[in-house]
Parts: C-alpha cells; sequence; structure tokens
C-alpha cells in the first residue's frame, strides 16, 4: 500500500494489518478507510518470503520497520539478509522498537511505531497527533477504588454454548475423584482454562491437545483429560492424538468437542459438520475416525447439555479397567451459529402468523438462597444477582437477563449437581391459539388464587 513518505515502510505479517491501521489512524498517519502515509508492505502468507517484492518495497527507503509478534524475529531476519544481498541499504527496524514477546496490541504498536519514527524520521513526530492512553486514567484513583469491587469479565463461552455444559460436567467429577491433569487445546473451549472453571492446566497448539498430554497417559492413578475441538481434531489431532494414544496404548481420557463446525473462526464446515454443502463432502462422523485408528473405548453424548450424562461419562472413562485411550465425542451444535441459522427462520414464522413456541428459564426468586453455586458452575452471562427484595436475605439472588436463549444448561447443572430446585422452564408463545389461551386463561386464575392464599398467611413486618 503506498503512501505520501517514501523514506520509511513497514513490512508486516498479514494478521498484524488491522492493529497497525488502528495505531497509524490514532498517531494521525491514517484514516479509517484505510488510506496510509506510511506505505506497508502487508504478507499474505510469511513463508516463503518474495524476495524481489522486499526488495523493490525497501529499495528507495531509508529505514522499514518490521512488524511481527513472536519470537525469534524470522522475518526480520531473513529481510536484513535478502537486502544486504540485493545490497539494498535501508535500515531493518524490528524487535528492540516492539517488544520481543506478547501480543502486539494497538497501545503496543503506538509505541513501538512513534518509536520507529523517532529512530528514523524524527521531523514526523511533529505532524504526528498524540494518541489517547488509557494507562494514566487505568492508574488513576478513581479507577483503583473500582477494581476491587467490579468483578472482573474474562472472555468466556457466548451464551447457551454447548461446551459450558461439558466443563460444567468436568468441574462435578473433580470434586468427586480430584483434581487430574487437563490438556487444553486451542478453540472455544479454551475459555475453559478461564473463570469460572479454571480448568485446563497446559495448552500447546491447534489439535495438539491429546498429543501435549502425551507424558501423562501413562497408567497412573489418575487419569491425565485431554480436550481437543472437532476443527484441531480434522487439522492433525486425529493422527498425532489419537492414533499416537492408540499406538502407544496411552490411558488417558480425550474429549473430542464436536460442535459441528471450526466455530472459532467463524462457522466454517468441516468434514465432520452436519450440513450439506455444495462444494464439500461433510457428514464424515469422528466417531467413524477414531474407531477407523484403533480406538476401542468411545462414547458419543448427542446433547452436551444432559449435564448428568456428561458427569458419568467422563467418570466412567477415569475409573473403567479397560486398557487403551478413553475417547468421548460430546456433541451439540454451536450456539452462535444455530441462532444465527435458526433466527431469521423462527421470526419469520412469527410474521406469518404461525404458533411459535420460545424457552426461556427462569429463577424463582422466594426459593433461591443466594449462594450462586449455579453462576460457579455453569458461567452463563445470563445468570446475575439481583436484591432479594426479603429484609431476611441479605445476599442476592440469580436472576436470569432476557438475553438468555433457552439452552436449559443452568436447570440441568443445578439438577445434576443437585444444587437447588430455582430454576423454572417458561415457554413463551408467540400468536397463541384460543387452546393456549384457555389454558393460560386457567394457570392464571390458580395461580392467583394460590398467591393471595399464601399471602393472607405471611407474616406482614411493619
Ligand atoms: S462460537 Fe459456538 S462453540 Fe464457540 S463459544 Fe460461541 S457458542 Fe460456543
Ligand atoms: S440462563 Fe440458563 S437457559 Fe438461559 S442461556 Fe444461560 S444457561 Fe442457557
Amino acid at each position: 500500500m503506498p503512501g505520501d513518505i517514501p523514506e520509511i515502510g513497514i513490512v508486516l505479517q498479514g494478521g498484524m494489518y488491522n492493529g497497525v491501521m488502528r495505531a497509524l489512524k490514532l498517531l494521525g498517519l491514517a484514516d479509517v478507510w484505510g488510506a496510509t502515509r506510511v506505505p506497508l508492505h502487508v504478507l499474505n502468507v510469511t513463508y516463503p518470503l518474495v524476495d524481489a517484492d522486499l526488495v523493490a518495497f525497501c529499495a528507495t527507503k531509508k529505514a522499514v520497520l518490521v512488524v511481527e509478534e513472536g519470537q525469534p524475529e524470522f522475518i526480520e531476519q531473513a529481510l536484513n539478509t535478502i537486502l544486504r544481498r540485493a545490497d539494498v541499504q535501508a535500515r531493518i527496524h524490528g524487535k528492540g522498537a516492539l517488544p520481543m514477546a506478547g501480543e502486539y496490541t494497538a497501545t503496543v504498536l503506538i509505541d513501538g511505531i512513534r518509536a520507529f519514527i523517532a529512530a528514523a524520521m524524527p521531523a514526523l513526530l511533529d505532524e504526528m497527533t498524540p494518541p489517547p492512553d488509557a494507562r494514566p486514567l487505568l492508574a488513576s484513583e478513581t479507577v483503583q477504588a473500582l477494581a476491587p469491587v467490579v468483578p472482573p469479565r474474562p472472555p468466556s463461552f457466548c451464551t447457551g454454548c454447548p461446551e459450558r455444559p461439558i466443563f460444567s460436567a468436568m468441574t462435578l467429577v473433580q470434586k468427586e475423584l480430584g483434581p487430574h491433569h487437563i490438556a487444553a487445546d486451542i478453540g472455544c473451549h479454551l475459555f475453559s482454562i478461564n473463570p469460572p472453571f479454571n480448568l485446563g492446566t497446559t495448552t500447546m497448539g491447534y489439535g495438539l491437545g491429546a498429543s501435549s498430554a502425551a507424558a501423562f497417559q501413562v497408567k497412573a492413578k489418575k487419569r491425565s483429560i485431554s480436550v481437543m475441538g472437532d476443527g484441531g481434531f480434522w487439522h492433525n489431532g486425529l493422527l498425532n492424538g489419537v492414533g499416537n494414544a492408540v499406538f502407544n496404548k496411552h490411558d488417558g481420557v480425550v474429549v473430542l468437542v464436536d460442535n459441528h463446525y471450526s466455530a472459532a473462526t467463524g462457522g466454517q464446515d468441516i468434514l465432520s459438520s452436519r450440513a450439506d454443502n455444495a462444494t464439500r463432502s461433510t457428514q464424515h462422523p469422528i466417531e467413524d475416525a477414531v474407531k477407523g485408528v484403533g480406538a476401542k473405548w468411545v462414547r458419543r453424548i448427542d446433547r452436551t447439555y444432559d449435564v448428568a450424562k456428561m458427569r458419568d461419562t467422563l467418570h466412567e472413562a477415569l475409573t473403567t479397567e479397560e486398557a487403551g485411550p478413553k475417547i468421548i465425542i460430546a456433541s451439540s451444535e454451536c450456539m452462535l451459529n444455530r441462532q444465527r441459522r435458526e433466527k431469521p427462520l423462527f421470526n419469520a414464522a412469527v410474521k406469518r402468523g404461525e404458533r411459535m413456541v420460545k424457552p426461556r428459564f427462569g429463577v424463582d426468586e422466594d426459593i433461591c438462597t443466594g449462594d450462586h453455586a449455579c453462576i460457579r458452575l455453569s458461567g452463563c452471562p445470563s445468570l446475575s444477582v439481583k436484591d432479594s427484595g426479603d429484609p431476611l436475605k441479605e445476599d442476592p439472588v440469580a436472576a436470569i437477563d432476557n438475553s438468555c436463549v433457552g439452552c436449559g444448561n443452568c436447570g440441568e447443572v443445578s439438577e445434576a449437581a443437585v444444587l437447588c430446585p430455582s430454576f423454572y422452564r417458561a415457554d413463551i408463545v408467540h400468536n397463541p391459539s384460543g387452546w393456549d389461551r384457555f389454558v393460560s386463561g386457567i394457570r392464571t386464575a390458580v395461580i392467583g388464587w394460590l398467591q393471595r392464599r399464601r399471602d393472607t398467611n405471611r407474616l406482614a413486618l411493619a
């Protein structure tokens, strides 16, 4: 991408583009539409590098910044070699202006680009705008005083995610059998390492859940658990995870999270997707694949929201006498993709005047004791707390807000953990029939009568 400052330029990994553009915009060197004053050479792929393109980009420049996440600085080293061999004298900046490790957020990039410009073209500093800096505000007394009060909100599963109950079940099993080594993997299920689950001891790479636990999969009093998503499984986990575990007679438990898509990257189809795809071959069950490489102990759970079944299956896998890897395929459709698919159809049917039913869950605040075990065990963002209004109950009671998608996980968790009977399900009926109205009238009358009778027996406090 050309710019009007030909003396300098930035060579960057493709994935860094948005961050670099944001930093340049905040420094007054780019606009929101992608026009930049500093020329950019965006690497669509980082290997192999195209020497001629890089030489052409750098030939007229005094200095070039390499924006490359990760270490060591492979691209920076290669670029130095390419340019020196071509006798191009542009000075290369990279690690130094930018940190060697850690994520290149917009704040890090702002500091790095500014340091590069200060070293390579200091006259340009006068033309730049001072970027907003949240750090002094975050360090201020007012904000610091909020820190102990406002609970942190780490990234987590979507509302209604079918993966949440898997980790609720894992938590319940560990309560009974004690902590196990859990190898996590890349994908949505990695949110399990955050509160409220705090599961996952190691994470090595995409599709490497089972193989990263290989060293722990020996016969021991406690079996290790490893988790892999369906995307990672098809990427490489089938061979280096499951095949390796079968070949080496491993004794661990491998949980394969089958949510029907490569969900974390946007819902692309994969081999085991249930959808018909005109240009791809789908509907190849994970179960067939793992049995194909020799796994014998294989269980499939077709509704991960069944927390009790999930818990019992995990318990069996961790305690069975059977040798070899224990494979659990936990399968339910990604809620984000399901909502994208079903919501427009549902809304269209309501518009047409069809009778449609939407389940919602709620908490009976009279029964809720306010111990919030449901929140700790499910972590659903729709679960919140509110004042009970009861002077005898000091703790706030649990409450479910309008973002609930009716997956039923909170109720299932409560039942599996024998928590409490506070959860109820209510069906919201759109375009109700005459029968619906009749039944609703009877219910309202009976419940109203019971409520009035209870109120007359209630002790009233002044
Ligand atoms: S994208 Fe799908 S699988 Fe991932 S957290 Fe959201 S609902 Fe769960
Ligand atoms: S509140 Fe319960 S039913 Fe509603 S989305 Fe959350 S877990 Fe599912």
